[in-house]
């Protein structure tokens, strides 16, 4: 478990900036869930935190450590992706073991790590299977397996559930908030869907066009929005 800050991050795209300072303090094991259009800058905050993108201005601090310019692999964070690529040649356990074989973790630990998570995400059938032998949900979490068996200090989500159909998203959802309050993982969540946004978040944070223009519970969002542009937004449909 760790504390993730941004303090007054801003990014730039050759001369044009497109988030223009946020601030973001997270405690530990808290689920924060940035909300907003598309085109607002999430996935490019997201990005920034996962050190794929680097920083144009300001700091990312995990547990009170900048990591501006730590390397991806070195920051104790694992992301899953809205299109998470699972490896078509590779079983559901090569898949979750993959990360761990790269970085060298002894082959009795991978098997302990990979049977821990296949139980927690109801995997354990299909270990042997291939990806294309599995159904969205089940392929979903062997995106999450693969994420969670590396015991990362930090869970970064960019829409993880945009390729699920709409039931399947609703169950999704709450088995991710029921896993991510079993293991405490400090999590930064991202979607355009205001509703999964209130049904996941301890805190929210509403972006507009590279800025958080609001960030509280759900419930402090929902009846004193901020701005009109949050109003407007967590008031419209899905
Ligand atoms: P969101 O995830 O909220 O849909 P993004 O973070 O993907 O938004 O994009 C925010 C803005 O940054 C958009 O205007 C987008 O066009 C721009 N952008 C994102 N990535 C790049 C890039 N690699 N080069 C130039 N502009 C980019
Ligand atoms: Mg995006």
């Amino acid at each position: 478990m760790a504390t993730l800050t941004l303090t007054s991050v801003k990014k730039s795209f050759g001369p044009t900036e497109v988030i223009h300072g946020v601030d973001i303090d997270i405690a530990e094991g808290e689920f924060i869930v940035i909300v907003g259009p598309s085109g607002c800058g999430k996935s490019t905050l997201l990005r920034m935190v996962a050190g794929l993108e680097t920083v144009s201005g300001g700091t990312i601090a995990i547990d009170g450590r900048t990591v501006n310019d730590v390397e991806p692999m070195d920051r104790d964070i694992a992301m899953v992706f809205q299109n998470y690529a699972l490896y078509p040649h590779m079983s559901v356990f090569e898949n979750m073991a993959y990360g761990l074989k790269i970085a060298k973790t002894p082959k009795a630990e991978i098997d302990a790590r990979v049977a821990v998570a296949a139980k927690m995400l109801q995997l354990e059938p299909y270990l042997q299977r291939k990806p294309r032998e599995l159904s969205g949900g089940q392929r979903q979490r062997v995106a999450m397996g693969r994420a969670i068996v590396r015991k990362p200090s930090v869970f970064l989500f960019d829409e993880p559930l945009s390729n699920l159909d709409a039931k399947l998203r609703v169950q999704m959802r709450l088995e991710i908030k029921a896993l991510q309050k079993e293991l405490g993982i400090t999590s930064l969540y991202v979607t355009h869907d205001q509703v999964e946004a209130m049904t996941l978040a301890d805190r929210m944070i509403v972006m507009n066009a590279g800025r958080a223009d609001q960030i509280g519970t759900p419930l402090d969002v929902y009846e004193n929005p901020a701005t009109e542009f949050v109003a407007g937004f967590i008031g419209s449909p899905a």
